[in-house]
């Protein structure tokens, strides 16, 4: 592929290990569930269409986003999978959305009042009606609620009731009560339908993963399909080895030999205290590449190297075991030789979870596929 970008610093998005991950994940599934890959927020980051394109072409049979420009925006992919809005959408917006024959989340009946009158005479959205079992988010409580709207639903000629859903607030946890719970609860709610729709869905990256009697006919696949585990507590109890997907890298722009005692950046924070080699990476907060992570180790040269003093808007500084080269390339999320920095580590660091990590690498980092 040939780059349309100039700086020294990208993502690299390994396409393989997408398809991998959800073929090894189809495999865990009974013959009539069908896989949703969850592809919100540019595919965790990742890139939405390409992820798209990649999952559907391993199996996947169906799409998720978490709002409707998100979905417009994977429908370049000009895929003819379901497309399904995870999250709220204006009611003035039911008309665009059945126009691009996407479905819609929706929990509330005043809701679909007022969407009916942006319909056409003619027009039918597909509607998902999400349950909160317990997530506290979106989400309508009992099923006297579910059974009003699904009733409303049936009757209009301008809806179509294509799914009934929930979503687990704790399916990653080792302690399995508050996930029993909401199970518990999704299945009698779901019990309670007269006429079933034919997608009902609960299981995220790590119910699918953890737990086969959430895979009922669908599941949404988030995480996991980019190859990071949905937390570091059920690692142990992963199905098969997920191979991560992004990797971050930038090539080396400046390198000095500095005297013990001199500075690197802003408030001269980091001290050397010998004569050392100090390398600059174009790569800074701007790029997501946050101030949390001064100390954080990278790889040059297929060495360990940390990262010393603050880390600024566009650059930061690495300290070198010897002299490398202006252009040596230097991972920063992913292999380089032997060695690795997983989406994980800089998780610990920044003292979040894996999912932010890909999710706060801004548009400036250009995104390449192999
Ligand atoms: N379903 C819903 C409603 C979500 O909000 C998400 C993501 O947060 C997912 C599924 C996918 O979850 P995961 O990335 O843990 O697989």
């Amino acid at each position: 592929v040939e780059a349309k970008f100039y700086r020294d610093t990208w993502a690299e998005i390994n396409l393989d290990h997408i398809s991998y991950n959800v073929s090894e994940t189809l495999r865990l599934l009974p013959e009539n569930t069908k896989l949703f890959a969850v592809v919100k927020a540019n595919a965790y980051g990742h890139g939405d269409v390409q992820v798209a394109k990649a999952a559907v072409e391993a199996g996947a049979q169906g799409l998720a986003v978490a709002f409707l420009d998100e979905a417009l925006s994977v429908k370049r992919a000009g895929l003819s999978v379901p497309l399904l809005v995870l999250g709220a959408s204006s009611p003035q917006a039911a008309k665009m959305a059945a126009d691009r024959q996407i479905s819609l989340t929706v929990f509330q009946k005043d809701w679909l009042l007022e969407a009916e009158k942006h319909l056409e005479e003619g027009q039918l959205l597909r509607v998902h009606i999400k349950c909160d079992t317990g997530m506290g988010r979106l989400g309508v409580k009992t099923p006297e609620e579910l059974n009003e709207l699904a009733a409303f639903i049936h009757r209009s000629p301008k809806f179509f009731l294509e799914g009934v859903f929930t979503h687990f607030a704790t399916a990653d946890d080792l302690s399995t009560d508050y996930f029993e719970e909401q199970y518990g609860l999704f299945a009698s709610m779901v019990d309670s339908l007269e006429e079933k729709p034919p997608f009902t869905h609960c299981a995220n990256s790590a119910a699918t993963l953890r737990f086969g009697k959430t895979h009922l006919n669908a599941v949404r696949l988030g995480i996991s399909m980019y190859g990071l585990s949905p937390s570091e507590e059920i690692k142990q109890e992963l199905p098969f080895p997920l191979k991560q997907s992004f990797s971050l890298r930038t090539r080396i722009v400046h390198v000095k030999k500095l005297k013990k005692g001199e500075k690197i950046s802003y408030g001269a924070t980091y001290e050397t205290s010998e004569e050392e080699w100090i390398a600059t990476l174009p790569i800074g907060y701007a790029d997501g590449w946050l101030r949390k992570l001064q100390g954080q180790i990278v790889l040059a040269g297929g060495k360990r190297v940390p990262i010393v003093g603050r880390v600024c808007m566009d650059q930061c500084m690495i300290r070198l075991p010897e002299e490398m080269p202006v252009g040596t390339e230097v991972t920063l999320i992913g292999k380089q030789g032997e060695e690795e920095i997983t989406m994980d580590d800089i998780a610990r660091k920044m003292e979040t979870i894996n999912y932010e990590v890909p999710c706060i690498i801004t548009a400036r980092v250009p995104r390449i596929y192999k």
